[in-house]
C-alpha cells in the first residue's frame, strides 16, 4: 500500500519519525514533490485569502499527491508538548482539506494530542491499527521510529539543518558533529520549520546567506531544555508550542555575543506570528542587535527580499565593533 506524506507543515519535523514507523509497517512512503510554482498555484486555487501561506502550500502539496497514493497520511495535530496546543490550522487541517479538495484518496487521520500525557503510544497505536491488527509489530514499528526521531533531533542539535541530518540518518550513523562553519558573520533564523526550510517558500533564504559567507544558526539548532528555559522568561506562559520555540531561540541567540544579527521570518495572515515577531523584535531594539523582518506571502517578490537581505548584511558588515574585529574575528 502506497501512503502519502505532503512535504509540508510539520513534514521537517516528523519525517523520519513517520516514516520509520510506516515502513516498519511494510508501507512504502510517497512524498509529494519539492515546492513548485505549479505546486503553490494550485494550493491558491483550493483555500481562501484569509488562509496563512504554508496551508495554501500544503493544499498545493496534497493535491501533488493524491492520484499517486492509496492513502493519504493528515495527522491531527492538536498539542505537540505537555500543557501547550498547536496552532488550530493543524487541528483542522484534515477538514478543511476534506472540504477544499476534491478526488481524495482514503484520509488516515489519528489524532496527536499530547497535552496531557507525554507517550506517543495511544497515537501510533491508533494509527498502526489502520494496517495491522498485529499489536507487536505496531509497538515495535512505535519503538523504532522513537528512536530513529532521537537520533535525527541530535543532529539538528550537533547544527545540521533538516535536510543534512536526513542525509546522515540514511547514512547510518547519525551521531555526527557537524563541520564548524567558518561563515562570518553568524545569523539566527527565526521562523517555522515550514518557511524557513522550503528553498521555494523562503525563496533560497538558507543557501543565499551560506553562499554570502554567512554561518547560519536555527531554533533548531538549541537542545529544547534551553529554548524552553529562555522562553519562561515570558511574563506569561505561552501555550502555543511554535511560538515558544521561536521566541525561546530568539532570546538565545540575542544574548549570544557571536550570533551578530537575527532575521525572522514570519507568515503573512499568521496570527501567532504576529505575535512573536513583536515580542522579539522590541527585545532586539532593547539588545540593539541588527534584525530583519521578512513577511512572506504568495506575492513575495524575490528581488524584494535579495535587496532587504544585502542591505541587512551591509548593515552588520557596517557596524563599528565589527569594523575593527570585534568578537574576536
Ligand atoms: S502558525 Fe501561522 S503559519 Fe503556521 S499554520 Fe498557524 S497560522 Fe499558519
Amino acid at each position: 500500500m502506497k501512503i502519502g506524506i505532503p512535504r509540508a507543515l510539520l513534514y521537517y519535523y516528523y519525517i523520519p519519525l513517520w516514516r520509520t514507523f510506516f515502513e516498519a509497517l511494510g508501507l512504502e512512503l510517497v512524498i509529494s514533490r519539492p515546492t513548485t510554482k505549479t505546486i503553490l498555484e494550485s494550493g491558491l486555487r483550493h483555500t481562501g485569502d484569509d488562509v496563512c501561506l504554508p496551508v495554501r502550500v500544503a493544499f498545493g502539496h496534497i493535491i501533488d499527491l493524491k492520484d499517486r497514493v492509496d492513502v493519504l497520511f493528515l495527522p491531527r495535530l492538536v498539542s505537540i508538548a505537555r500543557r501547550e496546543y498547536i496552532c488550530p490550522k493543524f487541528l483542522g487541517f484534515p477538514d478543511m482539506v476534506r472540504q477544499g479538495i476534491s478526488g481524495l484518496p482514503p484520509l488516515i487521520e489519528a489524532d496527536l494530542n499530547l497535552y496531557r500525557r507525554d507517550s506517543l503510544y495511544p497515537f501510533f497505536s491508533a494509527l498502526g491499527r489502520n494496517f495491522t491488527s498485529n499489536r507487536f509489530a505496531i509497538y515495535l514499528a512505535c519503538r523504532r521510529a522513537q528512536q530513529v526521531q532521537a537520533r535525527y533531533i541530535q543532529l539538528l542539535e550537533n547544527g545540521f539543518f533538516p535536510e543534512e541530518a536526513r542525509a546522515a540518518l540514511s547514512g547510518g550513523t547519525g551521531e555526527e558533529q557537524r563541520e564548524p562553519a567558518r561563515g562570518w558573520p553568524r545569523v539566527a533564523v527565526i521562523g517555522h520549520p515550514y518557511n524557513i526550510y522550503d528553498p521555494y517558500i523562503s525563496m533560497n533564504l538558507l543557501s543565499r546567506l551560506a553562499r554570502s559567507g554567512v554561518h547560519v544558526c536555527t531554533a533548531d539548532n538549541l537542545p529544547e531544555t534551553l529554548v524552553r528555559e529562555h522562553a519562561a522568561r515570558l511574563p506569561k506562559h505561552l501555550f502555543w508550542s511554535l511560538g515558544q520555540r521561536m521566541i525561546g531561540a530568539a532570546w538565545h541567540y540575542l544574548q549570544r555575543p557571536d550570533v551578530d544579527g537575527i532575521i525572522h521570518v514570519a507568515s503573512f495572515a499568521c496570527g501567532p506570528d504576529s505575535l512573536t515577531g513583536e515580542l522579539i523584535s522590541r527585545e532586539v531594539k532593547r539588545r540593539g542587535k541588527p534584525f530583519l523582518n521578512l513577511t512572506l506571502d504568495e506575492h513575495s517578490a524575490e528581488a524584494g527580499v535579495v535587496t532587504r537581505l544585502e542591505a541587512f548584511l551591509d548593515m552588520m558588515r557596517r557596524r563599528p565593533l565589527l569594523q575593527v574585529g570585534g568578537n574576536g574575528r
